[in-house]
């Protein structure tokens, strides 16, 4: 990156709002039917049908912009924006364009341990294009089930200065959303999609450069990976005295570059009027008040709290509380495994770190969420209570955990069935450790001479010849007191 020019970034994001039916009509709201079976003459757009405007949009609308602090407008209004497009039956788009249900919100995150906020101009409700799926003969088939699906429009300030600081904006929204539970923000099924503009001036520089649009960025790598991209071709650009094109260009994810896809001049001019066929839409306080019932603690309140509850470090609970599942299985297994033990500071940090390095991995490698893990809190307090009541050793638990994945049976029959409790045995470690010094002379002598640090390597081989199921803490004293002798 170059240091003496600096990123203009704004994004506009759109989200599917999961309604249980489409925005001005009554077909459901569904992903994956047969094409062209959730259709009516509302969201085809036939002639003479009428649309009714779903109250529930409005609800998830509210939610949003109350969470990121924004101006909630008792009165907004649908627009008609006209075009010509194969996949908008109706030949125009509903949207809210400038009477917005919300304006002015913000939108704050952490990037590399230092706050950030980009502010949000403002969010509009839409409705949805049908599906264009393009074969490989060259035809366009059209699936309408998704016309007519509720969208709500995010547009944010210029406040980005760089692409990574694009990215981390777009997960702390993701993350938003999906705590409210107003959509799944599956970017595979295009329930979350991401434009973006981008343009560069150096730094100190008040006035704008030249800004270009980018499209066909499919997940938030890719918005990152194209505004890199672009970032660097308008720096290049500058520097050799060129002009910047105002104009829209298309990531091509595999060659890993943006291109020309329609310059400024081919713009369309989209004639927007109001919708005829709807009254301006009034909410009143009660409805605001209505829909804010309920509201789920967001991930700001939820990191707080988990600062003050647990004592976690910082970079531990970004990842716990990353997913809201992921932090309510968390304190189910802190809660569960206080009740198998007294050592209830020992209980938090094992569960915290069980959770963040052994569960997530395992999650991640198996490519399932954590509604869908086959253990339950409950399965894994009994693992770890284990530990912490000494009768395994943490490494011996890594095992017990990999035995219970492949076998599905509980911590404390595997630890009984194998024999694999920790020994505490002095008498018995006592010979063992005899053992390990008579074998390894040579290392006996470099810790007597003052190399106190081979001491690590005398306990691995203790644990070694123990099968990992030494107490480690009784190795080292044992071995401490027979090298002093
Ligand atoms: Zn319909």
């Amino acid at each position: 990156m170059s240091e003496e020019f600096e990123a203009v970034i704004g994004l506009e994001i759109h989200v599917q709002l999961n309604t249980r039916t489409k925005l001005f009509c009554s077909c459901p709201n569904t992903y994956g039917e047969e094409p062209n079976t959730v259709v009516c003459p509302v969201c085809l757009g036939l002639p003479g049908a009428l649309p009714v405007v779903n109250e529930e949009a409005f609800r998830l609308a509210v939610k949003v912009a109350h969470a990121f602090n924004a101006t909630i407008h008792q009165e907004s209004e649908f627009y008609r924006k006209n075009y010509f497009y194969p996949d908008l039956p109706k030949g125009y788009q509903i949207t809210q364009y400038t009477r917005s249900i919300a304006t002015d919100g913000v939108v704050e995150f952490d990037i590399d341990g230092k706050k950030r906020s980009v502010r949000i101009e403002r969010m509009n409700i839409e409705d949805e294009a049908a599906k264009s799926i393009h074969t490989e003969d060259g035809s366009v088939l059209l699936d309408f089930n998704r016309a007519g699906i509720p969208l709500l429009e995010i547009v944010t300030r210029p406040d980005m200065r760089s692409p990574k600081e694009a990215r981390a904006f777009l997960e702390r929204l993701k993350q938003t959303l999906k705590y409210l539970e107003i959509s799944n923000c599956d970017m595979e099924k295009g329930e979350l999609r991401v434009d973006s503009n981008i343009s560069v001036r150096p730094v100190g520089q008040e006035e704008l450069g030249t800004k270009v649009e980018l499209k066909n960025l499919n997940s938030f790598k890719a918005v990152e990976d194209a505004l890199t991209y672009e970032f660097e071709r308008q720096v290049k650009a500058i520097k050799n005295g060129e002009h910047i094109v105002q104009e829209t260009r298309l990531w091509d994810e595999g060659a890993r570059e943006t291109r020309t896809m329609r310059a400024k001049e081919e713009a369309h001019d989209y004639r927007y009027f109001p919708e005829p066929d709807l009254m301006p839409v009034s909410i009143d306080e009660e409805f605001i008040k209505d829909s804010l019932k309920n509201l789920p603690e967001l991930p700001w309140e939820k990191e707080l709290r988990f600062e003050r509850t647990y004592g976690l470090k910082k970079s531990q609970i970004l990842v716990l509380t990353h997913e809201k599942d992921v932090a309510d299985y968390f304190e189910t297994l802190v809660a569960k495994l206080k009740k198998l033990t007294s050592k209830a500071q020992d209980a938090v940090k094992l569960a915290a770190n069980w959770m963040t390095t052994e569960i997530l991995r395992n999650l991640h490698e198996s490519g399932v969420s954590i509604s869908e893990f086959k253990f339950k809190p409950k399965d894994i307090a009994e693992l770890l209570s284990l530990v912490l009541k000494e009768e395994i050793t943490l490494n011996i638990a890594k095992d017990v955990f990999r035995k219970m994945q492949e076998t599905g049976k509980g911590a404390t029959e595997i630890v009984e069935k194998e024999g694999l409790k920790q020994v505490k045995d002095t008498d018995f470690l006592e010979n063992v450790v005899k053992e390990v010094i008579e074998e390894n002379p040579e290392i006996v002598e470099k810790y007597k001479k003052g190399k106190t640090g081979v001491l690590g390597f005398l306990i691995g081989q203790v644990m070694k010849k123990t099968r990992g199921k030494a107490n480690a803490g009784i190795v080292k004293n044992l071995l401490e007191k027979k090298l002093s002798q």
